[in-house]
């Protein structure tokens, strides 16, 4: 994939290719600072940021 998905989703990319497009960003790591979008991999984005993702096992409670 040559494009990036800043400029696919202007095409409608999201739409006419969801399951494609659901592939791309289903575990995203990076966000988009320029158009806020988030993907799995940084170079489909403009601007990539690289997020934490934090895993939410920490904050289990045995008792609330
Ligand atoms: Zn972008």
């Amino acid at each position: 994939m040559g494009k990036r998905m800043c400029k696919l989703i202007k095409e409608d990319f999201h739409e006419t290719q969801f399951k494609e497009f659901v592939s791309l960003v289903n575990h995203p790591k990076f966000v988009c600072r320029k158009c806020g979008h988030v993907a799995n991999e940084d170079d489909i984005l403009c601007k990539p940021r690289k997020m934490k993702v934090k895993h939410k096992e920490k904050n289990k409670n045995k008792e609330s």
